[in-house]
């Protein structure tokens, strides 16, 4: 990874190496923080934008309360050093790593007064499925390890500790050969990748997993609506993994991923075996409004 100067750390603005913690702090051992992972970009004009900072600052703290933890910010107060943290280390487009997590002090299940404490990073973070992945698809494998239970890790919240789950699943299917892990759910339908929400596409109409197993991602959301204003019919709905074996087009959104299409799964080619053109379309006015041309969509941008 490229390291950058500073992190934010508790409010204040330290070195990169040394926003350091205690090896008793609560949530290395039992996994209960959240995070966020948000993109800025070097916009068309000039200057940078980061897409859509009032929705993750919200997720953020709707993951915190999910996990009744009080972040001990005002949420202006996190967009602000979410600005800032680019800002000091002279960032043009970055990837932004917000994290709540319980410090060190009681040890035990019970977190009885540890303190709440709050970090944001920034670093250059290109393709994260990579460059050729996004032109011309990814190759992904269902993965044997079942996405939570929606009674047991809560998949509204961004939890640090949940993602053992999605590890194991990418760990898996990396080692297998192939790119990316699609999970199901306990039912066995259709849920979302390791670390993105799926798409598939059928006679031109597309579908997307409905909310409960899957984390409701920002990306997803935008891609939604840039659907909707191309009168594309999107549904939330369950699928099964044959639906997407069968399917045109599969496409996975993410932060991270952006608009990423799926080749290949479990070794059945996807429609054309390439990137579809109505995955093409989306993923095309995604990057214009992550990227400043896309006037129709200015009010995701802050612009900095
Ligand atoms: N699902 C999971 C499990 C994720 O980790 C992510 C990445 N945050 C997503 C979906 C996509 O969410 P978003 O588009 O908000 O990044």
């Amino acid at each position: 990874m490229k390291k950058s100067e500073k992190i934010w750390m508790d409010g204040k603005l330290v070195a990169w190496d040394e926003a350091n913690v205690h090896v008793l702090t609560h949530t290395l051992h039992y996994g209960l923080g959240a995070f966020e992972g948000i993109r800025c970009y070097a916009t068309d004009g000039g200057g940078s934008a980061i897409f859509r900072l009032g929705e993750h600052t919200k997720r953020f703290f709707e993951s915190a309360k999910i996990l009744q933890i009080d972040i001990p910010y005002s949420e202006a107060e996190v967009d602000k050093a979410t600005v800032d943290i680019i800002k000091a280390n002279k960032l043009e487009e970055c990837y932004i790593r917000s994290l709540v997590f319980l410090g060190d002090g009681a040890m035990g299940i019970f977190p009885k007064d540890n303190p709440v404490r709050v970090a944001l990073a920034a670093w250059e973070w290109g393709a994260y499925l990579g460059e050729d992945g996004l032109s011309n698809g990814i190759r992904a494998k269902v993965s044997s390890f079942a996405r939570h239970h929606v009674n047991s890790a809560m998949t509204k919240s961004k939890t640090t500790g949940a993602y053992f789950n999605s590890i194991l699943s990418k760990r898996e299917v990396v080692s297998a050969g192939y790119d990316e892990a699609i999970m199901l759910d306990t039912d066995g339908y259709v849920s979302e990748a390791s670390g993105e929400n799926i798409f598939m596409v059928k006679n031109g109409r597309i579908k997307t997993t409905s909310l409960t197993s899957i984390l409701k991602g920002i990306t997803r959301d935008s891609v939604m609506r840039i659907a909707a204003d191309l009168e594309i019919e999107v549904t939330e709905q369950r699928f099964t993994r044959d639906e997407l074996y069968t399917a045109d087009e599969v496409f996975l959104t993410g932060t991270a991923a952006e608009v990423t299409p799926v080749r290949e799964i479990d070794d059945r080619k996807i429609g054309a075996g390439k990137r579809g053109p109505i995955t093409e379309r989306i993923q095309k006015i995604y990057f214009d409004a992550v990227k400043g041309r896309a006037p129709q969509y200015e009010s995701w941008l802050t612009r900095i």
